[in-house]
């Protein structure tokens, strides 16, 4: 071990900035009470019932039980004239407003505080019972939440949407309108957010007692404006008006420290004390999550740096304003943004205090709350589970260490063996250009009691290796967790697994990747077992019942009941009516609303008018190199050429299609937003030209969201899913258009493999070369010129030739393919691409088929439900089990 990492044992005078106070508070009292309403409990049960919760081992369970059944059957009431009530008053009391000058913002916002009662009431339940009962809880640590907008989401599972409906009515609002005024929570960038917010949301459903942990970003990612065809980023300020989805936590607050010094422990080796002046607060909002069919409600809590302790008041006095509040701008900024990046990883000194402000938080959080069951620390794995949504959390691991060595005073061993227990960890991406690292001097400066942990548990991680491999000094070279280059750097892929039980990729494709590359020699050395698959999932309530109404409506009827919603085995049954003729038509009738549906957006967010009886071709997601949305529209202007070559009459029996795109560049990737002007400068063309009309017409949908992919996802007939083979960790967006009757067309890559294996091959359009080709074709390219097939050269050809404008601009993407080793294989893919479009085109001619293959596919997709993610995550890595809070009177 160095010592060279910032130890000192000099004394240092007590450190100044006195800490506010820890968040020694019940972390979970309740701040709100529900609005006083009918059949709402009353005030004094209520604080007798809190009163319990905070001492609950002392209390008769008889007694405790008896309060939560009074508790429990007093829901608020949910007939109209009780909701309208409830509406009018939020709009007079919390929004200052008068029936008379409601418009429909503040509608919303009166509606959704009103319901935001009834989930804070169950949110109570829910947790004072989780509490009680004590539940081993996982939490769920990402830097993402991708969770859209509440207020319909929370309408279904409270069951009350017919209800708001008719309220809302009768003062003269329609519903759909209202949810338009709700903002997307951008709290994430792509995929790996959106995981995070489905997996919540199972929890919630299935009845697990589980939190999520984020940071509560002032401006989401960024609003995507596209201006001259170009990407610009403008912030998105999501939280300019009231958020009614989250609670502040002030009472919830937890200092961070950041820099500073470390003092031995004269009497304990393993323990150091480590001061600094630098210390941030990190305040709570909780985010509830609706459980459907439940009176579960979950738990998203996110952390904000609180400022105001830093206003200094002498610089004021003295007359250096800037002073007086740079402490706080200082702090402000760390919560201020997320890093727009997906699938690389920038590795700028503030996202490190960034990730290090969450993970301190979230473990002194997790810690006080086991600490109020008053078992000793050593059960901590007992009553939590962490999972590491990536690396991005994984200061966790040190953190937890330093908190049970420092502040518990546990010996190393004992304190290793509950943080290894107690964390399991999630790998989402084998690119190279994604891999945490951190350079050690930089960790060293910011976190010098990490950095010295780290050591440590390197040190004895590859002690424990040389035992067993003797002299094998390569192997230890390959494994360390500190890499050594210049300067050396922390991977934080080796720090999450070494710290973990369990690592799991997250599709059987990748989980597979992942034990033949990165953690090889893991894998050796730590046993098969701890390297396991938990294939992603999505949440069946928003990305079928919620965004697609008449598709659940028809499923409703097959089924019986809802209850699929919960329960995605039962969409089964759908194979039964694939012959029904009835059944069929209304079914296509519902995708065609859908496209109606989509059509109408596409004309309010671009202008261009689409005919909703063409093919619907989608491409929608992060735009990324890998991801191949470049070969997509190389492959529309080669369709473009063919189509120009053709006389009017053949022309005009061709297909009619759609090519639709959406997705945000990372800020910095130019290739990517290169990619994103090509798309444009097509569609500008092609849509201008009066020759090809209807035939094809191409839309780049600004802005992507949740919300834009609940109105894209239910109105395709076709979506892309078209990385290079072994880059798509999983994918979840191929699994919300099969789950909404889309066919897929895509590579043998990701989850498209299972979901391939789940609705049977010919529901789904294959391509392109093999994952375990793939490094050959790339050795090859890497001495070879790229032999473009005619398709593909037709397409560059034309782009030079200016047809799209000035091709120069363009040039740079036709070298990554031509002279750049086309490292992502697109002159190799292309001839089967091209080919598998056709089937596609083929299959889509004949109706009939296509609506079986639709209904077929919807009907054999239950396995992509977050819902059995969730289960099997909980079973074989939390060891964690379903809590269902007592009887409540509600009817669902
Ligand atoms: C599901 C989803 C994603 C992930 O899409 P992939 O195609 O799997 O990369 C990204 N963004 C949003 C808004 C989503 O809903």
């Amino acid at each position: 071990m160095s010592n060279n990492n910032g130890y000192f044992s000099t004394t240092i005078p007590p450190s100044t900035a006195k800490a506010t106070t820890p968040g020694a508070h019940d972390a979970d009292v309740p701040v709100a009470q529900p609005t006083s309403l009918k059949r709402v409990v009353s005030g004094a049960a209520l604080k007798e019932l809190l009163a319990s919760g905070s001492s609950s081992q002392t209390k008769t369970p008889s007694k405790v039980d008896n309060m939560f059944q009074n508790y429990s059957h007093s829901e608020i009431a949910r007939d109209t004239a009780t909701i309208k009530n409830s509406v009018i008053m939020h709009l007079t009391a919390t929004f200052l407003r008068t029936p008379t000058s409601m418009d429909s913002g503040h509608a919303y916002l009166a509606s959704a505080f009103s319901v935001r009662d009834r989930l804070l009431q169950r949110w109570n339940l829910t947790n004072e019972f989780h509490d009680r009962m004590k539940a081993k809880r996982v939490y769920y640590m990402s830097l993402e939440f991708l969770i859209g907008r509440t207020f319909d989401n929370a309408l279904l599972a409270l069951d009350l949407r017919k209800e708001y409906g008719q309220t809302l009515g009768e003062v003269g609002f329609r519903l759909e309108d209202i949810i338009d005024e709700e903002r997307d929570a951008a709290l994430g960038n792509g995929g790996l957010g959106r995981l995070a917010a489905c997996y919540v949301d199972s929890m919630a459903c299935s009845d697990y007692p589980g939190w999520g942990y984020g940071l509560r970003y002032k401006y989401g990612m960024f609003q995507q404006q596209i201006l001259n065809g170009y990407q610009v980023e403008v912030p998105d300020c999501w939280l300019d008006s009231p958020n009614p989805w989250e609670f502040p936590r002030p009472d919830v607050t937890y200092p961070v420290k950041f820099y500073g010094h470390l003092v031995r422990d004269p009497n304990n080796d393993d323990r150091y004390i480590w001061e600094s002046n630098v210390v941030y607060d990190a305040m709570a909002f909780d985010v509830p999550v609706p459980g459907y069919g439940t009176t579960n409600v979950g738990n998203i809590r996110l952390w904000s740096c609180k400022t105001n302790s830093l206003f200094d008041l002498n610089k004021f006095n003295s007359g250096d304003y800037g002073g007086a509040t740079g402490g706080q701008v200082a702090a402000q900024i760390l919560t201020d943004v997320l890093y727009p990046n997906d699938n690389t990883n920038d590795g700028k000194e503030l996202r490190l205090r960034q990730e290090y402000l969450f993970c301190s938080a979230t473990m002194q959080d997790i810690i006080a709350r086991f600490k109020k069951t008053g078992r000793p620390m050593s059960e901590l794995p007992e009553l939590a589970a962490i999972q590491l949504n990536d690396t991005h959390p994984t200061l966790g691991v040190p953190e937890l260490m330093r908190i049970l060595l420092d502040e518990e005073e546990m010996s190393w061993d004992d304190a290793w063996e509950v943080t290894t227990r107690t964390f399991a960890f999630t790998n989402h991406t084998i690119l190279p250009e994604a891999m945490e690292k951190w350079p050690v001097p930089m960790l060293d400066k910011i976190l010098p009691r990490h950095m010295g942990i780290i050591y440590k548990i390197n040190l004895y991680f590859l002690q424990a290796v040389e035992k067993r491999f003797p002299g094998d000094r390569d192997l230890l070279r390959r494994i360390s967790i500190i890499e050594e280059s210049n300067p050396q750097q922390v991977r934080m892929a080796f720090l999450a697994c070494v710290g973990s039980h369990k690592v799991n990729g997250v599709a059987a494709i990748h989980s597979d990747i992942i034990k033949q590359t990165i953690f090889k020699d893991f894998v050796r050395i730590q046993g098969e077992d701890k390297f396991i698959n938990k294939t992603n999932g999505v949440s069946p309530r928003r990305w079928m019942n919620e965004c697609n109404p008449d598709m659940s409506d028809l499923i409703t009827d097959v089924v019986g009941d809802r209850s699929w919603v919960n329960d995605l085995a039962k969409v089964k049954k759908l194979e039964e009516r694939v012959a029904d003729e009835d059944f069929r038509r209304r079914w296509w009738d519902a995708k065609q609303k859908n496209k109606q549906r989509l059509a109408e957006y596409i004309l309010t967010t671009t202008g261009i008018q689409v005919n909703p009886n063409a093919l619907f071709d989608v491409q929608v997601k992060r735009i990324h190199e890998y991801k191949r949305q470049l070969m997509n529209i190389l492959s529309v202007i080669y369709r473009y050429h063919c189509l120009k070559q053709m006389t009017p009459e053949v022309r005009a029996k061709e297909l009619h299609r759609v090519v639709i795109f959406a997705g945000k560049a990372a800020s910095g990737y130019w290739v990517a937003k290169q990619v994103i002007k090509l798309i444009n400068a097509v569609a500008e063309v092609v849509n201008a030209d009066e020759e090809i009309g209807d035939v094809l017409k191409v839309v780049f949908i600004p802005d992507y969201s949740v919300t834009a992919a609940e109105y894209i996802i239910p109105a395709s007939d076709i979506s892309q899913h078209i990385s290079t083979a072994g880059t798509e960790a999983s994918g979840t967006s191929n699994m919300k258009f099969v789950l909404n009757g889309g066919i897929i067309l895509g590579t043998v890559d990701g989850a498209n493999i299972e979901i391939g294996e789940e609705i049977g091959e010919e529901q789904i359009f294959f391509f392109g070369c093999l994952a375990h080709e793939v490094e050959d074709f790339r050795h090859y390219l890497r001495f070879n010129q790229p032999k473009p097939d005619d398709a593909l050269q037709t397409a560059f050809d034309m782009i030079q030739r200016n047809t799209f404008g000035d091709g120069a601009i363009f040039q740079p993407l036709i070298d990554s393919v031509v002279r750049g080793g086309d490292v992502y294989l697109l002159s190799v893919d292309f001839p089967s691409y091209i080919q598998a479009h056709n089937a596609v085109e083929d299959a889509y001619r004949n109706r009939e088929e296509w609506i079986t293959k639709s209904i077929l596919s919807v009907a054999r997709m239950s396995k992509f439900s977050s819902d059995r993610s969730i289960q099997e995550y909980a079973e074989e890595v939390w060891n964690i089990e379903p809590v269902r809070v007592t009887s409540c009177s509600m009817g669902i």
